[in-house]
C-alpha cells in the first residue's frame, strides 16, 4: 500500500544561530591550537549531538572551573560565565576562550553599564539558567532583582523606583516578554531598558517562523534538547499560535508516532543549538512512513556571523 502523503513545511530560519557556530568552532580550533584535551566549562551549547561530538575529538565539559587542571586551556560555554570565572581562571594562571556570544556580552556590558550609573538592576529570565547566572554574575550578589513572571514583578521590592533598569535572557518567548516588560513599566514608569528586550535576532526569527507556520500544520516537530531555552520556547510559541501538537525531539527516535496518525501537514524547525544532520534524520524519518512533499516557510534571511577570539586567530 502506498505511504500517505505529508507536506513537510519546513521554518527557515531554523538550527545554528551565529552565537552558536562560533562557540563550536572556538572549541574545534582551540582542539587544533593547543591539542587534545582542552577543557570546556559547561556544555558548550545546550546539545548533546554537538557535546558527544567534541568529546570524541578530545574535549572535556566539566561544570566547575576547579575540575579543569591549571595546565591545560579551558572554554566558557556560549551562555556567558558569572565575572568571578575569568577572574578565577586568571587567579590560577590558565589559558582561557570565551565563546560567550557577542549578543550575551552586549547584555552583560549593559548591566554593568546601569549598575555605575547608580541603577539597580532587574532582570527578565529564567532562574538557573546559566545565562541569567551568568549576567546576574556581571553585578555583586543580590544587586540583579530576578523576574520570572508578570506576578514576580508586583512582588519585587526595589531600592529606588526612580533609578531602576532592565536587561533580559536572550532566549525567551517574544511574546512573554513584551507582557513582562508592560508590567514593569506600568509598575515603575521611570524604568529604563532596551528599545523593546535583549532577545537576539536568532530567537526572534525562529519563533516567527514558528508563528508563521503553525496555523498551516497539523503537528509540529521541534529539534531541540530539553535544556535548550529557544528550543523549548518554540515549543510553546508553537501550541499558542495554533498548532494543536507540537513535540520537541532530540532526535528521529523520540518522535511519536501516535501523534502523527492521519495527520496530512507537519511542520518542522530546530533551535539555535540544533546542527541541520539532526533535521536532516527527523525529516528521513518522517520519509520513512509518509509520502513526503517539503515546502520551506521562509520568514526571514540570515547572514550574520561572529568572528573568533584574535588568540584563535593567530598561527602561533
Ligand atoms: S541564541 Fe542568540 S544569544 Fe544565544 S548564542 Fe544564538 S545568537 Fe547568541
Amino acid at each position: 500500500m502506498p505511504n500517505q502523503p505529508l507536506t513537510v513545511f519546513l521554518a527557515a530560519p531554523r538550527g545554528f544561530c551565529a552565537g552558536v557556530d562560533r562557540a563550536i568552532k572556538i572549541v574545534e580550533m582551540a582542539l587544533t591550537k593547543w591539542g587534545a584535551p582542552v577543557y570546556v566549562r559547561h556544555e558548550i551549547v545546550h546539545n548533546k549531538f554537538v557535546v558527544d561530538g567534541l568529546r570524541a575529538k578530545g574535549a572535556v565539559f566539566v561544570e566547575d572551573l576547579k575540575d579543569a587542571p591549571v595546565d591545560r586551556p579551558v572554554i566558557f560555554s556560549a551562555h556567558g560565565v558569572p565575572k568571578s570565572v575569568p577572574a578565577e581562571a586568571q587567579a590560577r594562571n590558565m589559558i582561557y576562550v570565551d565563546a560567550t556570544c557577542p549578543l550575551v556580552s552586549k547584555v552583560h556590558i549593559e548591566a554593568r553599564r546601569h549598575s555605575e550609573s547608580g541603577f539597580q538592576l532587574v532582570m527578565i529570565g529564567h532562574k538557573g539558567h546559566p545565562e541569567t547566572i551568568g549576567t546576574m554574575g556581571q553585578l555583586p550578589d543580590g544587586e540583579v532583582l530576578l523576574v520570572e513572571t508578570v506576578r514576580d514583578v508586583q512582588a519585587i521590592d526595589v531600592r529606588d523606583p526612580g533609578r531602576l533598569a532592565f536587561v533580559t535572557q536572550t532566549t525567551l518567548s517574544v511574546d512573554d516578554t513584551a507582557e513582562i516588560v508592560t508590567a514593569l513599566k506600568a509598575r515603575f514608569p521611570a524604568i529604563v531598558g532596551p528599545h523593546k528586550e535583549d532577545i537576539c535576532y536568532a530567537t526572534t526569527n525562529r519563533q516567527a517562523a514558528v508563528r508563521a507556520m503553525a496555523p498551516k500544520v497539523d503537528a509540529m516537530l521541534i529539534v531541540g534538547a530539553p535544556n535548550s531555552s529557544n528550543s523549548r520556547r518554540l515549543v510553546e510559541v508553537g501550541l499558542r499560535a495554533g498548532c494543536a501538537h507540537a513535540q520537541l525531539v532530540q532526535r528521529a527516535k523520540d518522535i511519536d508516532w501516535r501523534a502523527m496518525e492521519g495527520i496530512s501537514k507537519l511542520g518542522v524547525t530546530a533551535g539555535a543549538s540544533a546542527p541541520e544532520v539532526l533535521v536532516n534524520e527527523v525529516i528521513d524519518a518522517v520519509r520513512a512512513r509518509f509520502d513526503v512533499t517539503v515546502s520551506l516557510v521562509e520568514t526571514a534571511v540570515e547572514d550574520i556571523e561572529f568572528k573568533v577570539p584574535r588568540v584563535l586567530r593567530q598561527t602561533t
